[in-house]
This record gives C-alpha cells, structure tokens and sequence, in this order.
C-alpha cells in the first residue's frame, strides 16, 4: 500500500467547512486504498495573532517561550482535522511533533529536524487510521517544543514523506499552483507545470514564500515527489521534480524579498581571515546572509557589505560589531528601505546577455539599481523598497514570463545523465542528521579574470549599458557585482573567461569615454573555487567552513557569490589549487 503524504496550510484550515473539505480530501485517498498521513497547519493567522500577543507582553519574548506559544496554533488545528475525519467515518489519529517523534537540535524558532522515528506513524497506518501531524514542530533532546520558523509546516511534511517514504507529498495551499512570481504581486504570473528542485530552492530561498525552502531540500535530498496544489479546487498544481518544464529557458521565475535590510562593514583590515570572523559571528546566530559584495578601498583596508532579512537586522548589528572589535578595526552602517528583487534560472547558466536584459528592464522602467549579486543560477538588484512591485513587474514582462516556453522546440532534457537514487542515497548514508548539510563537491576553475569599472556615477541605466556592452560582445560573464555608491559614485566588477580579457576590455575602455570620470583595473590572473550541494546558503555553517579552510590556508578572498547550490569565492590565481586541496579536506571529499 503505499504512502501519501497531504499538508493543508493556514488558510486551507481556516475554518469548520475548510476543515471538512480537507478530511474529505484525505478520506477519499484512503478509500482509493492508500495510507495517508495529514500536516497540518496553524488555522488562517493563528501563529500571526499569537506572534502578536508575545509582542503585547515584551520586545525581548525568549525564543523556548516563543515555541512553547506557537506550536499551540497547529496543536488546535490537528484536533480539528481529526474530528472531521472521523465525523466522515474513518479513523483518525492527532499527534504532536513530540508523539511523532520528530527531534530536532535546541535552536529554539529555527531549529533543525535531526531525526524522526517512523513507529508509531506507521503503527496508526497499519491500524487503519489516518495519521495528522503537526506541522512546523519537534522536540529537542530535552523534551522541550522546538519550531521549525515561519513556514515550516512544508518541511515538516517533506520530511515525513522522505522518511516514510512516501509515493508523492501534496502541499494543499490558497493558490493553483507555483507561479513565475507571486501572483498577489504580479497578476499576470503564470503557473509552472513543473519546476525542478534547483529552481524552486532558490526561488523559495530569495523570498517566494509558497515554499519553505528547507522543505525542497529534504524533496531533492531524499527524492521526495513533491506536488503544490490548490485546496480550494481540483486543478493539478504544479510539480517539483529534477528537471523542470522551462530547462532551457534562461529565466524560471522571479522572487522579491520585501523587508531586506543592508549592512556594511567599513575600515575592515584587508586580510586572510577577516570574512571568516564576519561569516562565523553571523552563522552562531543562524542568520543567513545574501548578496556579498566586498572590495578593497585604499590603505590595505576593506569594506564588505550584505544583506539580511530585516527581523534579523538587530542581531545581524550585534553580531558586526563583535565582528569589527574582533578584527581590530573598522564601522558598521546599516539601511533599511531596500527590497531584493532575484531572477532565478538554471537555464542562466548557459544563456548570455540575461543580466544585461534584466538591468535593462529595471532602466527602462525608470528604476535605480543599489547592488547586485549574481550566481550560476540567480541574478539578485537591490532596489527602493517603494519601487519594487514595479521592478518585478517590469522584469517579468521583459523576460515574457507570462508566456510558456515554447515546448516541442526545446523539450527540456537533463543536461548530464546521472543515476540520481544511487547518488541520493550515498549522500544520505553519509549523514548523521536528517538535515545536515550536503556537501557533493569542490570545483577549481582557474580560467577566469576580473574586470572592475571604479567610479562611475550611479544613475538608472547604468549598468544596462554596462553590460548591453558586455553582451554584445558575446562575453560570458560569470559573476557580477555592484556595491552600494558612496557619494553617487558606484563600482561595478565582473569576471569573464581569460581567453577574452584584452577584447572586453578594449569593450570597456570604448564604453568609459561615455562614463565620465570612470576608469577600469582588472585581475588577470584569479581563481574561482566553488563548493556544490544543497542548501548551502539557508544552512549558514557552510560559508562559514568555507572562509575559516581559506583563512586557515593563508589565502584572501577578493569576491564571494553564493546560491542555495554553489558558493563560490575568488581567490589569486596562485593560491587557486592550495585552496581547492583545503576545501576538500575541509568538507571531507579528499
Ligand atoms: P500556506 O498557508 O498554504 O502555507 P503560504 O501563504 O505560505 O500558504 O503560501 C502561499 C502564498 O505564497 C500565496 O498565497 C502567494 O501569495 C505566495 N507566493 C509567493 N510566491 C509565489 C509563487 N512563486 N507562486 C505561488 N505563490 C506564491
Ligand atoms: N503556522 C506556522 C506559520 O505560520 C507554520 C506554517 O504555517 O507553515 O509560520
Ligand atoms: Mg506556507
């Protein structure tokens, strides 16, 4: 018989009728001879009124209370589940995280599923119950309610159907399916078919809160087969699956991060070991951090700046600071108005010119761009809080993203054969935990070089032509950065393959007489190291392995990139192979 496993969110529990329909759902699989377990959610905005309430209490709530009061909203809800379905006369069983057996690490409000023990779920199952979980939920070694953060009813469900091993995970939600955007924002957006993990795990990551990111983690470890569909009607939703409908495409989707918030370390030493300190003083606190961009200014001193979801923003402060006192030198400058607007797209990594065409949408629609960062598979703007439902507008229209690709022309097969299960299940023998980190690889590239245009005057449209330039030119580029201006002065960097280093900058020095006052330097010769897996950003310890193995090795940063799959740093070209042999044995792959 096999295993499905159904999580209702919120709002498709909100009240006694969507409760009802939900059971209904859930009984009629079981009569089609399945064996279901139900995750459910906290109803409508539980979990918000209670958040809402602590807040009435104190500014400072401590975070086991905070579990304690949250897990209380998905506790009401799988009571209710129950009864309906044994109203519709099947059997039904509510359990907690705790009865479950789901344990996780203390992190109290981001903690992590270590284990979860299949007995007794299967135990109801075999009785002829329908098992209703608790999403969101666990307990730590102690006993004590640990929650999963806000969302995390997905992953708990993902992670139930990786270890029941369940036939397929549907995630029941208020919307038809995955869409190129949120469609509450962008009316136009269109629902995916199917999307592949990799893009739905940085989608999910860069702010589309359809899914909790961690939970297509646990989907592509695992191999979960995963469906997102509407619980209001009976349309098939969307897939999550290796290899999406728009493979070739360069861009899948687009998400927005409306509360970001930017922070900039200033004055810092430039030296092996000071992105280290600031990487492991953010990661002791979980904060995952995003768009770096760091650049050497004058005097052997440095600045990096990045961004922070901005409910992280006073920790993220704290945690700078230590950071600095610890370095010997250096300030911290914060900003808050700013949204992160991300295209993401597996197929980027093989298209040219999609930064230059998203820089152009965002001109064209009259919008600045503070800073950028890219990666293999995303290029991410931070713009004016106030202009970015215009922003993702813009962009979604220009890559004509309403529209489908055109199917018979480019079926979207898998670029590499591999044998996915065989390559799933030697990662997972190596885990202790069910959600440590996947580390697969080390890569060493060392064919690259780095362009930087300093001093240029930042107005809307400049880097579109910046890299329309680049474009034309047919350069691969493959990291792009852009760091906050200072006094309306901006720098922007980039690397191309070394084979074409003199055209592209012949290519620039045609563009500077159009950009007063700019002017170029470029690094010949530079390595790029890259560390591959699965949820590499969300999963802060990685970035911090990584730099405190370079540190260690004597060797200096000069970019860093990072997606949910890939982060990469840039090394001198000399040090290249020393930091890859590092990196190996750091991660365990030698
Ligand atoms: P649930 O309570 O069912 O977990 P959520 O509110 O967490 O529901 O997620 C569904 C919401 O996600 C939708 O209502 C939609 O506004 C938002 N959303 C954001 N990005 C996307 C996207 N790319 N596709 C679909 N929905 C999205
Ligand atoms: N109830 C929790 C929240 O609102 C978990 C979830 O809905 O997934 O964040
Ligand atoms: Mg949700």
């Amino acid at each position: 018989m096999s295993i499905i496993v159904q999580k209702f969110g919120g709002t498709s529990v909100a009240n006694a009728e969507k409760i009802l329909a939900a059971a209904k759902r859930a009984v009629d699989l079981k009569r089609a001879g399945n064996q279901v377990v139900m995750v459910v959610s906290a109803r409508g905005k539980k979990t918000d009124e209670l958040v809402d309430l602590a807040e009435e209490i104190t500014d400072t709530p401590s975070p086991r209370e905070m579990d304690m009061l949250l897990s209380i909203g998905e506790q009401e809800s799988v009571a209710l589940v129950a009864m309906a379905i044994q109203k519709l006369g099947e059997k039904a069983v509510s359990l907690t995280g705790g009865q479950i057996g789901i344990v996780t690490d203390s992190t109290h409000t981001k903690s992590r599923i270590r284990k979860i023990s299949t007995e007794r779920m299967k135990k109801h199952l075999d009785d002829g119950a329908i098992v209703v979980a608790c999403g969101f939920q666990g307990v730590d070694d102690e006993g004590n309610i640990t929650t999963l953060g806000r969302g995390g009813s997905d992953t708990t469900a993902s992670a139930l159907a990786a270890a029941l091993q369940a036939e397929e995970c549907e995630i029941y939600t208020d919307v038809n399916g995955v869409y190129t955007t949120d469609p509450r924002i962008v009316p136009e957006a269109r629902r995916i078919g199917t999307i592949s993990y990799d893009d739905m795990l940085e989608m999910a990551s860069l702010g589309a809160g359809v899914m909790h990111s961690r939970s297509i983690e646990f989907a592509k470890k695992f191999n979960v087969k995963l469906r997102v569909k509407p619980s209001f009607s009976f349309e098939e939703g969307t897939l999550i699956a290796p290899v999406g409908d728009d493979a070739d495409r360069p861009v899948t989707g687009l998400a927005i991060v409306k509360n970001e918030a930017r922070v900039s370390l200033k004055g810092i030493p430039d030296r092996p070991g000071v992105m280290s300190t600031v990487f492991s003083k953010l990661a002791a606190r979980k904060i995952p951090i995003d768009m770096v961009v760091q650049n050497v200014v004058s005097g052997g001193k440095a600045e990096v700046t990045f961004t922070v979801p901005e409910e992280d923003l006073a920790a993220t402060l704290t945690a700078a600071q230590q950071a600095v006192a610890d370095v010997g030198s250096g300030t911290v400058t914060s900003g808050t108005n700013v949204a992160k607007v991300s295209a993401v797209g597996t197929g980027m990594r093989t298209n040219t010119g999609v930064a230059a065409k998203m820089f152009r949408c965002l001109a064209d629609a009259g919008v600045n761009i503070q800073m950028i960062t890219t990666s293999d598979i995303k290029i991410s703007v931070l713009v004016d809080r106030d202009v970015s439902k215009q922003s993702i507008t813009a962009v979604h229209r220009g890559f004509e993203l309403d529209q489908p690709a055109p199917a018979a022309a480019h079926p979207a097969t898998p670029k590499k054969k591999t044998d996915t299960k065989a390559l799933q299940s030697a990662i997972v023998d190596r885990l202790g935990n069910m959600e440590d980190i996947v580390v697969s690889e080390v890569l060493h590239d060392d064919g690259q070089s780095r362009i930087t245009i300093h001093n240029v005057q930042d107005r809307p449209g400049l880097c579109a032509e910046i890299f329309e330039a680049v474009a034309a030119g047919n350069f691969l580029v493959d990291m792009i950065v852009q760091n906050i201006s200072e006094n309306g002065a901006t720098e922007v960097s980039f690397t191309v393959p070394r084979s074409d280093l003199e055209r592209c900058l012949q290519t620039m020095s045609d563009l500077l007489s159009r950009l007063h006052g700019a002017y170029v330097s470029h690094d010949r010769d530079i390595s790029t190291l890259s560390v591959m897996g699965i949820g590499l950003r969300t999963h802060t310890g990685v970035g911090e392995k990584m730099f405190k193995a370079l540190a260690d090795a004597g060797i200096n940063i000069k970019l860093i990139n990072t997606s949910e799959i890939r982060i990469c740093a840039v090394v001198s070209r000399e040090q290249g192979a020393s930091g890859h042999q590092h990196l190996l044995a750091a991660f365990g792959l030698k």
